[in-house]
């Protein structure tokens, strides 16, 4: 009766302990969860400990999930600093939670100062305001970005919003000044064209009205028929330089290995040259030839022609009668090879010559056109220049004449193979 007593007593005392030492334990791994997750024991006794190792593994797991999700989000953050377009996210109050660095740059805005700035009171373009604050995104707003293009002009940007989750707003932008300037370019060039081609169409109808209503003599159609015959002879030309300079712009690279002995290229030149001289002036010019090397260019002769062709006439047509005009071809100590012309013309002020090549810019408007000028010359020279690697130089002084060279660089040029003859 008494050991049945000590027993029950016994068993209490153990119960308790036991209850003891569960709530100590409960209670260490609850102040552990509280305080210092990181040190949940790995693996202990009981349940308290498998409790705690799969507290451990879960928090490992969930550890691991997060670090992944935030490598991915560094990575798209990435990818999106390397767009060449400006991103910017807005909360729904319209404050910058986050830009990348274009976005920055074409904004002025510093990416960590002024986060959580409203964006409308960074930038202050009118337009861009209302535009943001109208919440009508269907189109893109265009706006004068910060800085300017190597040539001065204001860096353009499209901006278009796209809201998104609610309130919340993602501001794409797009570097649209090489777009606008090409638009531009464009416009103006269909412009001159038009006013090219209608100069001498008006011209053309003028005459043809002129034969249709007035009773001439014969001598007197001859002259208005050969006059017809100049204009629409100055359409062609046009025509043909227009195509000319499309096809340079869609053909393919000019060849590396087929080669063409200069000499032939000054012969025809020359041929060419005393042909216009003679017809332009009667007492013609000094015109003369020099070959310092019996070399070869690699490219299209087709080509190579056209642009030293175009230099001779040029010097020819802006030089008066009488003048001189010096071809020559001579191998530089560097390898490169130089075709120059030099003239004794009018010559060209500075402001002039870097707009040379521009097409249909014209110093003399008159002497282009009445020597038969298409205004397109020097762009076709400057054009076969690039495709061949070559430079175009261009020197002259007002009232002492000009100096059109171009240089090719030694990789096209070589001593000619055949016989001199
Ligand atoms: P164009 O058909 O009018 O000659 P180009 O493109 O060949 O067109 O030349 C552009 C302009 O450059 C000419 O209109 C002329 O004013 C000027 N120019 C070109 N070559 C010479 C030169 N040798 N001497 C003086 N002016 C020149």
């Amino acid at each position: 009766m008494l050991g049945l007593k000590f027993a029950w007593v016994g068993a209490w005392i153990g119960a308790l302990l036991w209850m003891g030492l569960d709530t100590w334990r409960a209670a260490r791994l609850l102040r552990l969860l509280r305080s210092d997750v990181a040190n949940l024991p790995s693996r202990g006794p009981g349940v308290w400990g498998e409790l705690s190792e799969r507290i451990r593994k879960l928090l490992r797991e969930r550890e691991q999930q997060t670090r992944q999700a935030e490598d991915r989000l560094q990575e798209f953050l990435a990818a999106i600093q390397a767009s060449p377009n400006g991103v910017v996210l807005l909360d729904e109050q319209g404050r910058i939670e986050w830009c990348n660095q274009t976005a920055a740059a074409q904004f002025g805005i510093d990416a960590e100062r002024d986060m959580l700035q409203h964006l409308a009171n960074l930038v202050r373009d009118p337009a861009f305001v209302a535009y943001l604050a109208s919440w009508n995104y269907s189109r893109d707003v265009l706006i004068d970005a910060q800085g300017r293009t190597a040539r001065g002009h204001p860096v353009r940007l499209s901006v278009q919003v796209h809201p998104y989750a609610g309130n919340r707003r993602m501001l794409l932008t797009r570097d649209i000044t090489a777009l606008e300037q090409a638009e531009t370019m464009r416009r103006d060039f269909v412009a001159n064209v038009s006013h090219e081609i209608r100069t001498p169409l008006t011209v053309l109808a003028g005459f043809v009205e002129t034969l249709q209503n007035l009773p001439l003599d014969a001598e007197e159609r001859a002259r208005y028929l050969r006059l017809m015959g100049q204009q629409s002879q100055r359409m062609e030309m046009l025509v043909n330089d227009l195509l000319t300079l499309s096809r340079l712009e869609g053909s393919a690279a000019p060849p590396a290995n087929q080669w063409t002995r200069v000499r032939a290229l000054l012969a025809q030149g020359e041929d060419e040259g005393r042909g216009l001289s003679g017809r332009l002036a009667p007492q013609g010019h000094k015109l003369s030839f020099s070959l310092y090397a019996d070399s070869e260019i690699a490219g299209a002769s087709t080509e190579l022609q056209s642009a030293m062709s175009n230099l001779l006439s040029n010097a020819i047509r802006y030089t008066p009668g009488g003048g001189e005009v010096a071809v020559s071809w001579k191998v530089l100590p560097d390898g490169r090879g130089e075709y120059a012309v030099r003239d004794s013309g009018p010559g060209i002020a500075a402001e002039h010559i870097p707009r040379l090549t521009e097409r249909f810019y014209r110093v003399d408007r008159s002497r282009s056109r009445e020597t038969g000028g298409t205004g397109l010359g020097l762009a076709i020279v400057k054009h076969i220049a690039q495709r061949h690697g070559a430079e175009l130089r261009i020197e002259s002084t007002i009232g002492q004449g000009s100096r059109f060279a171009l240089l090719f660089p030694a990789g096209r040029v070589r001593e000619a193979r055949a016989l001199v003859t």
